[in-house]
Order: C-alpha cells, then structure tokens, then sequence
C-alpha cells in the first residue's frame, strides 16, 4: 500500500466550488483560498439559524497506545460510507498543529484511503487561522507589557502576569524565559514563557465561540493576572478584546476541503485535548449540522479524556446533541492494553488480547452513563488474525454491544458500509437520552470527583489544601456552574501512563487547577502536562524537503 502523502498526492480533487454546491452554497457563500480550500462566510451562516439539525455522530476510541487506533481515519471513512448508503454527510475535524509535523507525530488528515485533501496544506499553513490565533494571542500579551510601561494605571502585579505567549512550533528552550532585558527603554523585565498555539486560550475560545459577538465576550473575559491586590485582570480590563476579534474575524470561518471520495469536510480549530477540550469549532459543526443529514466527527484521546470533554463541554455549552457513538478499537492496541510490548504485536495473542478488552468494556459502559448508543468499530489492521477478530466480536456480543470489522483504510469508504448502517440504524431509532454526567449546578470540586469516580473509576481524588482554596475562590466569584476541563494522561484511566486495561483501586493526585473564564471552564491538572513540546532527538523535520518536482516529501 502506498504511503499517506502518496495516496493523497494523487486524488483528482474537484474544484472547492463543486464541494460547496453539494452543501448548497452559491459562489458567494464561500470564500475560496485556492482552489481546494474554502472558508464559509459569516454571512451564510448567520443565515442558517433555523434551519433542521442532521444527525450528529461522534467518534471517539480506546486508550491510545503507540500501536495505533486510527480515530480521524475511521471518522473520514464513516463519513464517506455514510455518503455511499445515501445519507447527505459532513465531516468534521480538527486542524493540525505545524509543531508536532516537525517532530513526530502522523499527520491529522486521516490514512490510507481515508483521507481529507489537501494534506500537505492542511497539515502546514493551511488558511492561516493558527497564525491568525498566534497574533491574537500576542497581541494581548504585548498590551499587557506596553500598559505596564507607560504607568500601570490598572495596578498589574508584573510577577502575578499569567499570559504568557505562543508560537505553532515545538520549541523547548522558549519554556521559561525572560523579557523586557535591557533598561528602561524595553519596559519591566520579569520571567515569563511560551506555549504552543493549540494551547492558547484563544484556540479554546475560537472553538467554543457561537457567532463574532460571543467571540469577543470570550476574549474580554480573559483572566491575564492580577493586580497587586490580588483582583483578576481580565483582556477587556486591558482594552484588547476589540482589536483581538479583528484579528479572529477570519479565522472564526470554518475552512471547507474534500475527503479522497469528494464528500465536504470542515476542518476548523484544534484545541489542545489536555489543558483545553480537544474538539473541532462550535461554528463548523453547528454549520455541517445546518446543511447536511449527518456530521461524523472526533475528539482527541481515548474516550475517558475525548468524549467526556465532548460531552461535558462541547456539548453542554453549545447546546449540541449527539445521535450515536462509534468506539474504535484495534485488536493491537487491545493486545497492548492486555500487556503485550509493541515489538510482540505482529504475532497473533488472543489471550492478551481479551485481557485488554476490559479498556474497552469500560468505556462502553461509561457511554452508556451519557445515555447514547454506542457501536464499537475495530479498524483493521492487515497483521489481525481471524481468531483475534473474533474474539474482540464476542466480547462486545457479550456486553450487548456490536462490534463491526471496518476496511476504510484499505478500501475507502467501501469498506465502512456496515458500519454505517449500524450507526444510521442507532442514530435513526432515536432511542437515545442524552445527558451530561453532572449538573451545572454541582460544586467545581464535586464535577471534578464525579468524573475521576464514574469515568475513570478512582477511589479517591487526593488535593492540597492551596487547590481547594482555589476552588472555593472560584465558586464564590460566580465561576461555580462552569465544566471542569480534565487534564491528564491519555494512555490509562489512572493517572499513571503504565497502568493500561482497566485498572482499579488507584488515586488521582489533583496537582493544579486553572481558570479559563473566556473559554468557559475550569481547568483540572493530574500528573505532569506540558504545554510547550520539544523535538525529538531524530525530528521529522530531518526528512522532510521538496523533490525535484517541487513536491513535499517526508511529511508522513
Ligand atoms: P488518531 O486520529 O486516532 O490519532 P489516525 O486516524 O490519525 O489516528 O491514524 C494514525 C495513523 O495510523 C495514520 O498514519 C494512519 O494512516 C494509520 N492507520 C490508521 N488506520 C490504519 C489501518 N487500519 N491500517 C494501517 N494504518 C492505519
Ligand atoms: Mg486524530
């Protein structure tokens, strides 16, 4: 089989105006950036208020391993089968951060014959909306700095300033730094750092923003440090909320391409899925909703992180309801999560494998807590075996669960048919009850324990009294109805990376807690997160250069 770049290197894309027209959009309802790329206007879609909502499908999966799941392939492949068995869908994703491409991980458009082209720009500069949040973002931090320089009227402790800035590169040796060196003339010096763009609160923001009004609402709120009596200064305070929205304007615009089989993709904003909430934008998935019968989707991690934080805060501040949930699963990472090392995956272990079938046991039953239907697609791989195939089918059979072998990667969106039968069959029962796992109206820290209780089944969530006090803080100033926005490691239900499966009798060590007041949520940190990434020793970047035709290669 080719490699991604290759296969998407060779569709015969149609020209972004075709795409648009299969959504209903005239010419002057897109933007076109190119000819493969499109942002939808604010214009259309101030239009679409109300109009009927398709149906909304998430996907989401295992505990990660390194061994793979194949979330973002799975959701392309679901959307185009959907297309096949004639349901109108829309994809939509989250965009690529440029750091990570440089480093090493795979790209954020799918695999094999389930892809969304362009790739190449997709995964790099795209329509430039992460340059767009960039300057947003430092923007802000600059008038921090400039309103302590010319006199400080507002009182802002320097050493109490929280923003920091960004930049879409992984780059370690900007984690802590100093600024305003060099005398008077370059204002206050103090320390400070950078994080990654997906980091930003202004990702978050974009991707919980309803329309350009509540944009700049979420900016104002913004809480960028205190002043030294200890008052929250806020991005309105500061007077940069204004200029911060002109700089978004475009950017709030979802950017429409195609997947390998034509069908519309909107691929929009990419919050980090640890300190923020992982999803595509509000605006896209309300917009693909708007016109089409079905919207197939993602969040980022397993299903304990991604789908909680969908369906706690996604859907819960926007009002969306979902239809049905697809579980991807592979019998490698199955047999990872059932204890066999990553070198030893090739062989067949059915044994191994059904002891890792209780990670996936688990998150079936925590869906079920939401109310929705679930269908468990295991995305295959060629190295599975028969036996190993069928023993993950059982498995689900016997949790009342159907479990359907899907070929999208090989086959395109042929190869998900029966997958997507059974989910329009789910979706289309109308059977299920959507609710999120707690009320708004619980205390921040008793969400916090009712997630690391019923999600991640811990029998204590351990806190020093500093972060109570926070909590406390935060409730009695109005911030109490807020979603707490989980923050912790991807690879276990504990907080320990190494305890895979379904691991019980554990604590979670709540180190920290933040307040993101324009997003929305309340941060809660377990275990170490890291917020600005560093390359590896050997980075992609070392591969990657144009050929003699001008082409990319080494990107994937
Ligand atoms: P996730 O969204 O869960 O991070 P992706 O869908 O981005 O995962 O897939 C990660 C990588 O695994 C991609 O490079 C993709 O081509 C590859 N992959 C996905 N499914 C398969 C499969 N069935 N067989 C081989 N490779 C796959
Ligand atoms: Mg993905």
């Amino acid at each position: 089989m080719k490699s991604d770049i290759e296969i998407a290197r060779e569709a015969k894309k149609r020209p972004i105006a075709e795409i648009a027209a299969k959504l209903g959009m005239g010419p002057r309802d897109f933007l076109p950036y190119g000819h493969d790329k499109a942002k939808i206007t604010h214009e259309f879609i101030a239009g679409l208020k109300n109009r009927k909502q398709g149906r909304l499908v998430l996907v989401t999966a295992i505990n990660p391993t390194p061994a793979g799941e194949g979330k973002t392939t799975t959701t392309v492949g679901l959307g185009d089968a959907l297309n096949r068995i004639g349901r109108r869908a829309t994809i939509c994703i989250r965009e690529a951060s440029l750091g990570p491409n440089f480093g090493m991980k795979g790209g954020a458009a799918g695999g094999g014959m389930a892809q969304i082209v362009p790739m190449e720009e997709m995964n790099l500069h795209f329509t430039g909306d992460f340059h767009a949040i960039t300057s947003a973002h430092n923007l802000l931090a600059a008038m921090i700095d400039n309103h302590i320089h010319w006199g400080n009227a507002l009182r802002i402790d320097p050493r109490r300033v929280t923003w920091r800035r960004v930049l879409d590169m992984n780059d370690r040796a900007l984690r802590e730094t100093v600024i305003g060196l060099g005398g008077p003339a370059n204002g206050h010096s103090r320390e400070s750092g950078f994080d990654i763009t997906v980091a930003s609160e202004v990702m978050a923001i974009l991707c919980l923003a309803s329309d350009l009004h509540d944009l700049q609402e979420r900016l104002g709120r913004i809480v960028i440090g205190q002043t030294f009596d200890k008052t929250p200064v806020t991005a309105k305070d500061v007077g940069a909320d204004g200029a911060m929205t002109v700089l978004l304007r475009d950017a709030l615009q979802p950017n429409l391409v195609q997947t390998l089989e034509h069908n519309p993709a909107l691929v929009h904003g990419g919050p980090f899925a640890n300190i923020a909430h992982g999803c595509n934008s509000v605006m896209a998935t309300r917009t693909a909703l708007a016109l089409s019968d079905y919207v197939v989707t993602e969040a980022g991690f397993g299903a304990d992180l991604g789908a909680q934080k969908f369906l706690d805060i996604k859907c819960r501040l926007s009002g969306l309801v979902p239809d049905a949930v697809v579980l991807v699963a592979t019998v490698r990472a199955l047999k990872m999560n059932g204890g066999v090392a990553r070198a030893d995956l090739g062989a067949e272990n059915v044994a191994a494998l059904r002891d890792g079938c209780a990670n996936l046991g688990r998150h079936i039953q925590n869906l079920r807590q939401y109310g929705l239907p679930v269908v468990v697609a295991i995305n295959h791989f060629t190295s599975d075996t028969e036996a190993e195939i069928e023993a993950v089918r059982t498995y689900c059979a016997q949790h009342d669960t159907q479990a359907i072998l899907c070929r999208h990667w090989a086959e395109g969106g042929a190869g998900a048919e029966d997958l997507a039968r059974a989910v329009a069959h789910h979706a289309e029962a109308g059977q299920h009850s959507f609710a999120p796992l707690y009320p708004d109206d619980m205390t921040l820290w008793e969400k916090i324990e009712t997630i690391c209780k019923r999600i991640y089944r811990a029998d204590h969530v351990e806190a020093s009294p500093a972060v109570h006090d926070k909590l406390a803080e935060w409730q009695a100033a109005g911030h109490g109805h807020m979603p707490v926005c989980m923050a912790k490691t991807q690879y276990s239900f504990s907080a320990d990376p190494h305890l895979r499966g379904a691991p019980t009798g554990f604590t979670i060590p709540l180190r920290e807690v933040r307040l993101s007041a324009g997003a929305g949520f309340v941060v809660a940190i377990c275990g170490e997160i890291m917020t600005m990434p560093g390359l590896p020793r050997e980075p992609a970047a070392l591969r990657i250069g144009l050929d003699e035709q001008g082409r990319i290669e080494g990107l994937f």
